[in-house]
């Protein structure tokens, strides 16, 4: 059989080729919508790389970027990948010493940013040490920038080749304790992610989807949908703007049949929805992930005709995990039997390994009880962090998630908890998030967050925020008749706490850490 390197210039070469008409579609963030193609995205990222080399930008370099999602920040991706750069995408939300830690780590040479974000730069370049040149993405009208910067290259340009297992991505996880750690992706890793990616049950993304990611470029390579979706062919549509009214308007006009995003997310497109009665006649399917998705949620948009998949995955995991779609014989599965399906986290596709440890290491049965340490292998599963000095998996190339899981006899993988936040109450565990997930079934919550509460006899013992729906008045007791019929008694806070919001992390998850922190001193009466 032949040589065919598994590098990423492939995917967009193939777009270029065979679905060069392909749409890719753009709502700015100041409001204006444009229309371009994978023939033009490929053509745009060879003048790109050509640009980048007469900066002097070399292989293996860290080109970072500072932006939502768009079609320049779509060509940064296949320019800065082609010319043999590592594209470095940097989450904006994060807090001003992580932004230094991690520029000056990566020893980025250039940074793209958007005009939103010139405040971040003009704050940060005097600790950026490495960074050499400044372009911005979507400059005022009438002032050069990206488009200008590439537009004096004439794109007769062929991809540099090598070796597939070369670094194209790096990307830092938000570092809920220490320092953020990068995650340096590679051609054969993203390849591989994205052939698997493209199996009917991960996203469904096909040549006939119109994919609408809600997820940050920025956050785990948007889940690889800008890889993914020229490898298909499917028609892409990018919004720099996250309001709910703006992705609802989008999905009407662009007719978006898939779309991928947190909970957080669908949290506001819901309200919105039902605070205006907006409609997305053309979704299909939604894959949720990142934080579990509340059965509440998946009911809701079951509801409105939209399939959820479940999914599970990390920035260490590229980031497809689990994913959750339907097995035999779910059409004779009862509403609730099919809620509770699709709650769990999903099946591992071919390519990802799991397994569940107990604290000692010993490995536990697939048993739908034993909950232990999720532990994961794969191709593109992370072995060493960016300039770690040591691998980050044990000698048989276990990756130990954090995660607490629970694997059921059928493949379907249950998370239960982080291993950082689990309730540990009289030598046994309480799960955080069925707390969370039974407290957002009643309805008049909006969101909840349970933490452990140091208890002289108990260890810990959970405390329940709430944020209550706008306009309702549900009480302590309202909430605790409901959540008796889905926890155990035993595992029933000893307090909740109403709230006005909730932290949040720098990729739209609950801070747990942020809610430590604030209830530090909270003791119960
Ligand atoms: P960060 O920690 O920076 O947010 P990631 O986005 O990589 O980084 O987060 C990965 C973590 O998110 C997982 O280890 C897991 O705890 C959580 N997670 C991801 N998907 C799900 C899901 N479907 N259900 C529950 N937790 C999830």
């Amino acid at each position: 059989m032949q040589d065919w390197s598994l590098r990423v210039t492939r995917l967009i070469d193939h777009a270029e080729r065979e679905h060069g008409d392909g749409e890719v579609v753009t709502a700015w963030a100041d409001g204006r919508l444009t229309r371009t193609n994978w023939r033009n995205v490929a053509r745009d990222a060879r003048k790109m790389a050509q640009a980048l080399e007469r900066l002097g930008i070399n292989r293996g370099d860290r080109v970072a970027t500072l932006a939502m999602n768009h079609e320049h920040h779509l060509i940064a991706w296949y320019g800065t990948t082609g010319m043999g750069g590592v594209l470095h995408t940097i989450n904006p939300r994060l807090f001003d010493d992580q932004l230094d830690y991690i520029a000056n780590h990566a020893e980025d040479r250039v940074l793209f940013y958007d005009r939103v974000f010139t405040p971040i730069v003009e704050r940060m370049k005097p600790k950026w040490k490495t960074i050499e040149h400044y372009i911005c993405f979507d400059p005022e009208p009438g002032q050069p920038g990206f488009r200008e910067w590439i537009d004096s290259e004439d794109g007769n340009y062929t991809w540099i080749d090598g070796d597939e297992r070369e670094p194209i991505g790096l990307c830092y996880t938000s570092g809920t304790t220490g320092n953020p750690k990068g995650v340096l992706y590679e051609h054969r890793s993203t390849m591989l992610h994205t052939l698997s990616q493209l199996s009917p049950d991960i996203m469904g993304i096909s040549k006939q989807a119109i994919v609408l990611p809600i997820v940050p470029m920025f956050h785990a390579n948007a889940w690889g949908v800008p890889w993914a979706a020229p490898a298909a062919g499917a028609k892409l549509v990018l919004s720099a703007d996250y309001r709910p009214e703006k992705m609802c308007q989008l999905f009407r006009d662009e007719r978006v049949t898939h779309s991928a995003g947190v909970p957080t997310v669908w949290l506001t497109m819901i309200e919105h929805v039902e605070r205006t009665g907006d409609t997305f006649p053309d979704l299909q399917q939604v894959t949720i992930g990142g934080s579990a998705a509340p059965r509440a949620m998946i009911r809701w948009l079951r509801e409105r005709g939209v399939r959820v998949g479940h999914a599970w995955g990390m920035t260490e995991t590229s980031p497809i995990g689990t994913c959750g779609a339907p097995p035999q014989g779910f059409d004779e599965m009862s509403d609730d039997e099919q809620v509770e399906y699709i709650a769990r986290q999903g099946r591992v596709p071919f390519g990802v390994e799991l397994r569940i440890v107990d604290d000692e290491g010993n490995v536990q049965p697939r048993d739908g009880k034993s909950s232990g340490r999720l532990q994961c292998r794969g191709p593109w599963v992370i072995k060493r962090y960016f300039k770690a000095e040591q691998d980050a998996t044990d000698e048989e190339q276990w990756f130990d998630t954090g995660d607490v899981a629970v694997l059921h006899p059928d493949g379907t993988m249950q998370i239960t908890d982080r291993s950082k936040d689990v309730i540990k109450s009289g030598g046994e565990w309480i799960s955080s998030i069925e707390l969370e997930n039974a407290a957002v079934g009643c309805g008049g919550v909006t969101e909840a967050a349970a933490i452990g509460i140091p208890h002289p006899k108990w260890d810990e013992r959970p405390l329940l925020c709430v944020v209550r729906a706008k306009g309702s008045s549900i009480t302590e007791g309202e909430i605790r008749d409901h959540m008796k019929k889905h926890v155990a008694s035993w595992w029933m806070p000893d307090a909740i706490e109403f709230v006005d919001e909730l932290p949040h992390t720098a990729t739209g998850k609950l801070s747990k850490l942020q809610l430590r922190q604030q209830f530090k001193d909270y003791r119960f009466r």
